[in-house]
């Protein structure tokens, strides 16, 4: 390769990186295998190796990829205290074995090593003041990152407040910085994943894109609800009595963090190796996902002596695990019509074991995807199943293509009902545009009228698929006029289940008028923002009268919601579903009790206020039993909260602190119930585009 090819294929690969880094980073929607990635980015070192003249200072092999979304801007960013990093990693031993030789020349002693696994979640920087979590960040860009400490309170493994250490111990030093990976659990990936594809929306591609993507939730709540997880590894501090990393995670262990007990102290080379295989068949059985294992040196004295380079430390390194793959014969694809009318490929495949399970199917992503690796029917494809549950086609064996295969052809029109498909430019997806007579879209968009948080009404897909195909329900108010005659009859459907789904039906009529609003499907409209529609608006004529600029200047909406809402209501045959709705007695709008109840951000809590605020103590008392709060007037170990404005009882403040109990200020608490809500915060289109 000479000077001006190696040129060419050097801006090839800065530009492929930095749109995968963005899609992995931002969009949390990885468009390539880490392998994949990993194997560009090692081609672009090796080019900037032999010509040197090409390297800039922007080249991702230079700079750490970033998580900041620029776009919504809807976190407050800080500055790092010390840089946060990432790790040089490799897939080969040999490059193991260079590393740790590298070490070894500089030092006369024997290198002790601290052998972690590699959780895949997404990084954390949480910083403690006085025992307190005072702030959490994500790495962002490596240098700022975003502030998610109100979404890492919620994590139940991260410690809020550290306990005193007894007697003995090496106490918490007052301030200091402890790193890990937030993690998502795969049995709650499964729960989350499943609920997505109930609510048609796209389900995440892996555990570590569900963990990323919820810590940048805007709703804490929703947050806590996904159970996410921690494991940390990295303590900053300068503490007497710690000298080396395996010293430190044992006393962050002992102060209350979650540190993995699957950790080894190694002496050399082959206690490493050791402890890789062992990992490499045993991870399958964690409930986290693992993509490898991190080799860190343990005495600081060393590591600091190794110093960093502009990327990544020199005294540690990561050791990943290739996915695992297996070959099978692509058999034929079918393509799936989902509420949204997005178009899926699925692959069909000769059946093969993988990981311990048989797979007979596997995702095809897009046609981009199918025509980027040039998927032929009849081929021998790779299977791959890394974090993540849903197997995928990665790649295909040319040397093992038969030689009658033709380029494989995407279909034009919906297998469903027949319509010319189109192209959404942003997913990459072909999609059904005819919303009112493709089957799969009407019966989706039932199916989520009906869903679980939307009005909850008993019958699930297979009654569905009879009251249309019978010509009983055609959209959700044909639910309302439902003869219960006609419904005994249906197949597999006796009088006890009819008279449950009667009864579901005539429950749905008192649900919340947030679920109503998140049922009637508005695109983009997903549960959280339902519910702040809904009181923001009170009643769907509110919301359907407002006029223009009052949706598309209301920050909290943005313009992608306030435009589908517009549209929303634009369309002829929605107002006479809703119409027949309305008739029907459905929420259009809040009761009094929910008027009055602002959120429930402060549900189950008590609270204890002491001294003067800017409202008097009887509006206070409102306001928190407006979020769900509850006022008490003494001090215990059960009170979560204590509420101090300006000269707060001495007695009452010094036993809070003694208890534990967080203080918060007026502000505080005015940030906690949303009453201000942190600056620039931005509802994100939820993904979800149900079309009436
Ligand atoms: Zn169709």
């Amino acid at each position: 390769m000479n000077r001006s090819q190696a040129a060419i294929r050097v801006s090839e690969l800065k530009n492929a990186i930095n749109e995968h880094n963005k899609k992995y980073y931002v969009l949390n929607a990885p468009a390539i295998s880490d392998f994949e990635f990993d194997m560009l980015l090692q081609e672009l070192n090796t080019l900037e190796r032999m010509f040197p003249h090409l390297i800039t200072e922007d080249s991702p092999t230079q700079t750490v990829g970033s998580d900041i979304s620029t776009e919504s801007r809807a976190f407050r960013q800080y500055p790092h205290k010390n840089p946060m990093l990432s790790l040089s990693n490799t897939y080969s031993r040999e490059a193991l074995a260079e590393f740790h030789n590298r070490i070894a020349k500089t030092t006369d002693r024997d290198v002790e090593y601290v052998c972690e696994l590699k959780f895949d979640g997404t990084a954390i920087c949480l910083t403690y003041k006085n025992g307190q979590l005072f702030r959490a960040l994500t790495r962002g860009d490596g240098t700022v990152g975003d502030d998610v400490t109100r979404n890492v309170e919620r994590i139940k493994s991260i410690p809020t407040q550290l306990s005193p250490v007894s007697s003995g111990q090496i106490p918490w030093p007052h301030e200091f910085e402890i790193r890990g990976e937030i993690l998502m659990p795969f049995s709650s990936f499964r729960e989350l994943n499943a609920l997505k594809e109930e609510n048609g929306e796209t389900p995440f591609a892996n555990p570590r894109n569900a963990a990323a993507g919820t810590l940048k939730l805007l709703s804490a709540d929703e947050v806590e609800r996904r159970s996410l997880d921690c494991f940390l590894y990295h303590l900053i501090a300068d503490i007497p009595g710690i000298d080396t990393h395996w010293q430190a995670m044992e006393a962050a262990l002992q102060w209350g963090f979650p540190i993995s007990k699957h950790r080894k102290l190694c002496r050399d080379l082959d206690q490493i190796n050791e402890f890789l295989d062992h990992w490499d068949t045993e991870r399958t059985g964690l409930r986290v996902a693992t993509d490898g294992v991190v080799i860190k040196v343990n005495d600081f004295s060393l590591q600091r002596s190794l110093g960093m380079t502009a990327k990544s430390p020199r005294w540690a390194t990561a050791y990943k695990f290739k996915a695992q793959q297996a070959a099978t014969r692509l058999l034929s694809v079918d393509f799936q019509v989902g509420r949204t009318g997005a178009v899926t490929p699925v692959a069909n495949l000769q059946p093969v074991l993988l990981s311990g399970t048989t797979v007979k199917r596997a995702s095809l992503h897009n046609a981009d995807q199918i025509a980027l690796h040039d998927i032929r029917l009849g081929d021998t494809v790779f299977v791959e199943k890394g974090g993540e549950i849903i197997p995928k086609v990665v790649g295909v064996d040319l040397e093992a293509r038969p030689e009658d295969t033709v380029p494989f052809r995407y279909i034009t029109h919906c297998p469903e009902c027949g319509t010319l498909l189109e192209r959404d430019p942003e997913e990459a997806k072909h999609f059904c545009p005819n919303r009112w007579g493709c089957p799969p879209q009407i019966k989706g968009r039932i199916e989520h009228f009906m869903s679980r948080k939307a009005m909850n009404i008993l019958g699930g897909e297979a009654l569905v698929e009879q009251l249309y195909s019978k010509g009983m329900v055609k959209d959700p108010s044909d639910l309302y006029d439902l003869n219960p005659d006609v419904l005994r009859s249906l197949d597999n459907w006796g009088d006890r289940s009819t008279e449950n789904l009667l009864k579901s039906i005539e429950a749905s009529r008192s649900v919340p008028f947030h679920r109503f609003l998140y049922a009637i499907g508005i695109p983009y409209v997903g549960e959280t923002t339902a519910k702040y529609l809904a009181s923001h608006f009170g009643s769907l004529d509110n919301l359907r009268n407002a006029p223009e600029e009052e949706l598309t200047q209301a920050p909290e909406i943005g313009e992608k919601i306030s435009s589908s809402i517009i549209q929303y209501f634009r369309d002829q045959r929605i107002l006479i579903m809703l119409e027949r709705l309305r008739a029907a007695g459905l929420p259009f709008s809040q009761s009094a009790d929910e008027s009055a109840r602002v959120s429930d951000k402060l549900g189950g809590k008590q609270l204890v206020i002491s001294g003067n605020f800017s409202h008097s103590r009887e509006e206070m008392k409102k306001l928190i039993e407006s979020h769900g709060g509850k006022v008490i007037s003494a001090i215990s170990g059960q009170v979560d909260y204590l509420l101090a404005g300006e000269k707060p009882g001495p007695a009452k403040l010094q036993k809070a602190t003694k208890l534990n109990i967080p203080v918060i200020n007026e502000a505080d608490f005015l940030r906690l119930t949303g009453e201000i809500p942190p600056e620039g915060t931005v509802f994100e289109a939820e993904q979800q585009t149900t079309l009436f």
